[in-house]
């Protein structure tokens, strides 16, 4: 291979590599803008079905009635849970509490 030809191969490489960087480029900012659009639309999703409802929909859910029934049912076992979470180291602090009383008493 001549110095030339040399020359001329790392030239057209460059070149190649130039488009395929624009190309990239063009492309995330394309999807960066697709993104953008995407988090400033005017609406948010049912939370059972995903299915897009008005942003000030209250409780976040479409007209289906499975989806009501889906929500009230998940709606009741958050409120358990977090009873649960306030119940047990309620308990657990005043079992603590009872043994260091009887200690000391
Ligand atoms: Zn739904």
């Amino acid at each position: 291979m001549s110095r030339k030809e040399k020359i001329q191969r790392a030239a057209q490489r460059t070149a190649s590599e130039a488009r395929e960087a624009a190309k990239r480029q063009r492309d995330s900012e394309r999807r960066a803008r697709e993104r953008r659009e995407f988090t400033t639309d005017d609406h948010r999703h049912c939370s059972v079905c995903w299915t897009p409802i008005p942003l000030d929909a209250d409780p976040p859910i479409c007209s289906d009635t499975e989806c009501a029934e889906k929500q009230r049912k998940r709606e009741s076992s958050r409120k358990r849970l977090t009873v649960m979470l306030y119940l047990f180291p309620g308990i657990a602090i005043l079992l603590v509490m009872l043994q260091v009383m009887g200690a000391s008493g």
